[in-house]
């Protein structure tokens, strides 16, 4: 057969018991088993790869990101939610697509160097006369050899209509209902093996009128793509909302029609009991993010509780510009010492962490049957972990080695579907420099632009 057989390695499937010197056998772009070293099969013309001392886990789902935000890091810095977009919003009005295709290059290039394999991208911004936002990071991903998810968002809700945004960064809702219908018809593959899917994803209850929520939903129930959208991020939030709405952010989403298993959204910081029921009942998703969280001082979302009701929750970096260089890995441990602090050591174990990471974000994404756990028939996305350097190989445990560690373990080799993104902790498919510089540059053309627009992004 061809393909490819890693040996040797501890195997942390998600699904099912762990193997501590076991196997992972890919033919084509899925897995054909996986097994303990003792049955390993003779897979004659395999390309063989020694996974001793790695961990093998499945790749990681990031379900949450605004890849055009690597452009404008570091800004607003100590700022809240409504002040860091309000000092933002002028700044990303200055993008084009050059931006997204340098800032999403190097974005997701970096997100494959901590272990993920599928991203998700709300990208809600589109400039008039900017060329094709969608398109450039559509562009790169391909390059950079991802999975990818990325959602046509959009916001018509500005300031002299009670939104945030400024009026110059919004969009009227028929050419946004066009839009996003064009890029579903021009993009999105439903296919088991699809690398590119895309979701329906009006920006907030605060930048987007009830109308186009509506609309929004009925057109992605009408093409069968899922909904996103960012909830219940912060208290001010909340009691926005209620004031223009008189009813909390999640009753507001139920009465869109915007609860659902086609949904997820990102935060959903301030639930309360009854909204916590409403997204186990309704099999509504959660993308937590929670480095942007402690980012913004925006709060704790009740993972556990969650989590411990059946409500479905995956991870997300969120935008690199109130997450600052996140990568995914790293956000197990974050959101596992989030619920730890306020909860106590059992409210989240390294395993929980891990899969939040993966099937818990496949779920999000609505890919629980082709993604997230290292299973016969699955897609191959693996991450192989190296847990037997100097320092990281007197932790006992493996997947403790991974969740725990301040630091990312190194990561020996990174497979979409069958094949390599990462090797030795560097990009195989788009030269690493290169992708770092895109995104320099992408953040130098944006200052620039924004200077010229007379805004100051310093
Ligand atoms: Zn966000």
């Amino acid at each position: 057969m061809s393909g490819l057989l890693i040996e040797n390695a501890c195997v942390a499937p998600v699904a099912g018991p762990e193997i501590r010197s076991g196997y992972v056998l890919v033919d084509g772009d899925r897995i054909a088993a996986v097994g303990p070293m003792s049955e390993v099969p003779e897979a004659a013309g395999a390309t063989r790869i020694d996974g001793s001392g790695c961990l093998a886990t499945p790749g990681l789902v990031n379900t949450h990101h605004h890849l055009y935000q690597w452009a404008s890091q570091g800004l607003a810095q100590d700022a809240t939610l409504f002040e860091w977009l309000v000092a933002l919003y002028p700044v990303w009005a200055a993008m084009d697509a050059e931006i997204v295709h340098g800032a999403a290059t190097a974005g997701l290039g970096h997100l494959a160097l901590s272990g993920c394999t599928t991203s998700s991208d709300h990208h809600y911004l589109f400039p008039r006369g900017r060329g094709d936002l969608l398109a450039a990071e559509i562009e790169a991903a391909r390059a950079v050899g991802l999975r990818f998810h990325p959602s046509r968002g959009s916001m018509d809700r500005g300031r002299s209509r009670g939104g945030l945004p400024p009026d110059e960064v919004v969009e009227p809702l028929d050419a946004i209902l066009d839009a996003t219908a064009e890029a579903v018809d021009a993009y999105h593959d439903p296919s088991f093996s699809s690398k590119l899917r895309v979701a329906v994803a009006p920006c907030s209850p605060f930048s987007v009128s009830a109308d186009l929520m509506t609309a929004a939903a009925e057109l992605a129930r009408s093409k069968g793509v899922r909904l996103h959208t960012h909830l219940a991020e912060t208290l001010e939030e909340e009691e926005l909302c209620l004031k223009q709405t008189g009813v909390r952010p999640v009753e507001y989403m139920e009465e869109l029609g915007w609860l659902g298993e086609d949904v997820w959204v990102a935060h959903a910081v301030h639930l309360n009991d009854a909204d916590i029921g409403r997204f186990a009942a309704t099999g509504t998703g959660t993308a937590h993010c929670p480095s942007s969280n402690g980012r913004l001082g925006a709060g704790v979302a009740r993972v556990s509780e969650m989590l411990r009701r059946g409500a479905n929750v995956g991870l997300g970096v969120d935008g690199s510009a109130s997450a600052e260089l996140t990568g995914l890995a790293g956000e197990m441990r974050q959101a596992l010492l989030f619920q730890r602090a306020v909860n106590g050591p059992a409210a989240l174990t390294a395993r929980q962490a891990l899969e939040l990471a993966t099937l818990g974000g496949a779920r999000n994404l609505g890919r629980e049957r082709e993604l997230g756990t290292l299973e016969p028939g699955k897609l191959a996305d693996i991450a192989l972990w190296r847990v037997d350097g100097p320092f990281a190989a007197a932790v006992h445990d493996p997947v403790c080695a991974l969740v725990l560690a301040s630091a990312q373990p190194p990561l020996a080799r990174l497979l979409v579907g069958g094949e390599t993104v990462v090797q030795d902790d560097e990009l195989r498919t788009v030269p690493q420099d290169a992708a770092g510089e895109a995104g320099v540059r992408a953040q130098r053309r944006l200052r620039r632009l924004a200077r010229e627009r007379g805004v100051n992004a310093t």
